[in-house]
């Protein structure tokens, strides 16, 4: 705890952190320290743990990076989380993200940027930037974040570390802040596969307060790690050929593939043809999601409340124009739009149906393949500021990761390599639904 709380002293400036829990993370080092004394240590004794600022820690601020929720504390405490605290885990505190998990840069939280910790004047990506770079940069050993269409994997990529987004329901979403339900997993970040193992075996499973979750059992994961099987693996060859993908993280991700092939893996190309599709079919249904679930904070119930209303209408809007972020605001018009009676079956109909498309398609490639391999993202870390006046160069940050989104199925972000700038490159592996043990054991076997 006291080497994690120095690191993140040492470097105020990444603005990972929004609050630290110093007194009580050296409390419970404490009583980890006395357990492990007499042999009763959970499995995760002694692991220093960060949480993106949507995960509900009983007791605590919890703000999505919104100012919306300010002041807000939470009365209960995530399943996932209390699962961490049943094994031993430390909470040292509440990580920065973009403003309710909206973003691929970490610039929309209003607690201002993150920066990543290879080179400061570029961006760790989002939503869970603070979780990243937090990793990335030593100050926890992991931190569990939330991706709803990459917000795990995408950020990882661009600190080159580990991102896991498991398969839809598998772990429970209860005390999870909802940006788009039908989307939204906890995930983990963290420098190794093993970790990720762990720490998923500890969170993943049936609970009674998430009516969506899987209660198929859960795996030993961090037991299943080795393996020597060769596996038919799909690499999306619509993806390669994509026009914003960077050169250098093509033939990176692409020298992979050959190096898999030597070693006597099976690739082959696969088609994907709704390569173009994906984004806007994830923004319709997103935001529409979001406009509905975004509608609980009115002012009555949760953290701020406007001092400038004059009645109850004025309450509302007042409260949700002034607590609200600029990119909160486009995608609740957005949904709002999408699901208003004129537009509702041109717009959300149909991106419902062309999400069961390409789901069924992603599903029909991981029934003749193992993976699908692709980049996580079509670059490396950009520029601050440089995608923010033009959102829809941002939502194309997300064209390699929600795929795996729409279809439910887990997806992880390994580091495989750098580009001349020493920027990270991610690789991107799906499988089939619940096969988390194989996605981790062979992201372990290339890494
Ligand atoms: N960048 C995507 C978005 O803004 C992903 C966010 C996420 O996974 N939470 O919606």
């Amino acid at each position: 705890v006291a080497h994690y709380l120095h690191n993140i002293k040492q470097k105020p400036e990444l603005n990972a952190f929004l609050e630290l829990f110093e007194e009580e993370a050296f409390a419970q080092a404490d009583a980890v320290d006395k357990k492990l004394a007499s042999g009763q240590a959970g499995k995760l004794a002694g692991m220093v743990i960060g949480l993106k600022d949507v995960l509900a820690y009983e007791g605590h601020s919890l703000q999505a990076s919104s100012q919306i929720l300010n002041g807000f504390k939470s009365l209960y405490t995530a399943t996932a989380v209390q699962r961490l605290l049943a094994e031993d885990a430390i909470i040292i505190g509440r990580q920065n993200c973009d403003e309710f998990a909206m973003g691929a840069s970490n610039e929309n939280s209003s607690f201002g940027p993150v920066l990543n910790a290879d080179d400061p004047t570029r961006v760790p990506g989002g939503s869970s930037g603070g979780s990243a770079v937090a990793v990335q940069a030593d100050l926890c050993l992991a931190s569990i974040g939330s991706d709803t269409g990459g917000s795990v994997r995408q950020p990882a990529s661009f600190c080159g570390v580990v991102g896991l987004k498991p398969t839809y329901s598998r772990i429970s979403r209860y005390g999870l802040i909802a940006y788009a339900s039908s989307f939204d997993q906890i995930g983990v970040i963290s420098k190794s596969v093993e970790d990720a193992a762990l720490l998923l075996e500890v969170m993943a499973g049936s609970d009674e307060y998430d009516s969506t979750v899987s209660h198929r059992p859960v795996p030993a994961y961090s037991q299943l790690l080795q393996s020597d099987k060769k596996y038919k693996i799909g690499y999306i060859r619509d993806c390669f050929e994509s026009e914003g993908l960077d050169a250098e993280v093509k033939n990176t991700i692409l020298g992979v593939k050959d190096m898999l092939q030597e070693a006597g893996h099976q690739l082959e190309a696969v088609e994907f043809p709704y390569l173009d599709y994906i984004v806007p079919t994830y923004y319709i249904l997103t935001t529409a999601e979001a406009s509905s679930n975004l509608g609980r904070f009115d002012g009555v119930k949760y953290g701020y409340r406007s001092e400038n209303a004059t009645d109850l209408t004025s309450l509302y809007k007042k409260t949700r124009a002034e607590g609200f972020g600029p990119e909160v605001q486009r995608r609740i018009m957005l949904g709002t739009f999408v699901l208003s009676a004129d537009y509702y079956d041109a717009y959300y109909t149909k991106a419902q149906r062309v999400r069961r498309l390409i789901k069924d398609k992603t599903d029909e490639l991981l029934q003749h393949y193992d993976f699908l391999i692709l980049p996580t993202a079509p670059t490396t870390a950009f520029r601050l500021e440089e995608n923010t006046a033009n959102p829809l160069a941002m939502y194309l940050a997300d064209i390699f990761t929600v795929q795996a989104s729409l279809a439910g199925v887990p997806a992880i972000s390994i580091p495989v390599g750098r580009d001349a700038n020493g920027l990270s490159i991610g690789l991107q592996l799906m499988t089939r639904s619940f096969e988390e043990p194989q996605l981790l054991a062979f992201s372990n076997y290339i890494l």
